[in-house]
């Protein structure tokens, strides 16, 4: 009977302390767009990619948890700021009116804008100039620039196309119903892998990527810091680089 008693209690404090384990790991809900290959893609089904590795790296590094939501990029700063999300990892560039409203964290990635238009097209650079269409992923840089530098400008005379996804902006130039899509140049480099389509310029921009938070969220800001920082000195975001850009 005593035996009975000892194992009851000691089966209740071993739930009681589990629970409490569990519920001591925090987890956050990280915001992305799964349509930027190689940051973040679906994969049998599965969200994957850089940005969701290096999430999971620094959630394993500072104790916390990670799930994921797929949402349209121009949606991703209205669901920090509603409280849906917590973090946006999404290669989001950081700039000054995006700081506005949310806080980055360091920089761990650069890019440049790309030109990409149809393989064996014989188009150059120059589509971006005259009465051509381009397509472009709503509320990007690559919108941003291609408005205010080309259709603003007058310099393009023809449409700008936007869409939800990089994948409906690259499925409608491979069907031919835009001549280039404007997009970030290691995603446009991850494209001309995949789909029939080229590279034909760069648009040197120097943007950098960084992890978003809601503005004054410096718990959560410090931890993303902390944990970069931490990564690149113990050789796991090298690893995250190697294995997405070989
Ligand atoms: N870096 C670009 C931006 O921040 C594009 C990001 C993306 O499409 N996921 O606007």
């Amino acid at each position: 009977m005593k035996l009975k008693k000892l194992l009851i209690t000691f089966l209740v404090l071993t739930l009681v302390f589990a629970f409490s384990a569990v519920g001591l790991a925090e987890t956050y809900t990280v915001g992305t767009s799964a349509g930027f290959p190689p940051f973040e893609y679906v994969e049998d089904g599965e969200i994957v990619g850089f940005d969701i590795d290096l999430m999971k790296a620094i959630g394993e590094e500072m104790g916390f948890d990670v799930t994921f939501e797929d949402i349209a990029f121009d949606s991703l700063i209205p669901a920090l700021k509603t409280g849906n999300i917590d973090v946006v990892a999404a290669g989001m560039t950081i700039t000054e009116q995006r700081e506005e409203v949310v806080d980055f964290s360091n920089s761990y990635y650069s890019a440049d804008q790309s030109i990409i238009v149809k393989k064996d097209s014989d188009k150059d650079i120059s589509v971006i100039f005259g009465d051509n269409d381009i397509s472009v992923q709503t509320g990007t840089t690559g919108d941003m620039w291609a408005t205010e530098k080309l259709k603003e400008k007058g310099i393009l005379t023809g449409k700008i196309k936007r869409y939800d996804t990089f994948v409906l902006c690259v499925s409608d130039l491979v069907n031919g119903n835009v001549d280039a899509v404007v997009l970030d140049s290691p995603v446009a480099n991850r494209y001309a892998e995949m789909r029939p389509v080229d590279v034909v310029g760069i648009i040197v921009t120097g943007e950098n990527y960084g992890l978003a938070v809601n503005n004054g969220n410096t718990e959560l800001l410090d931890k993303l810091n902390e944990g970069l920082r931490r990564i690149r000195e113990n050789g796991k975001m090298a690893e995250i680089i190697d294995k997405h850009f070989k």
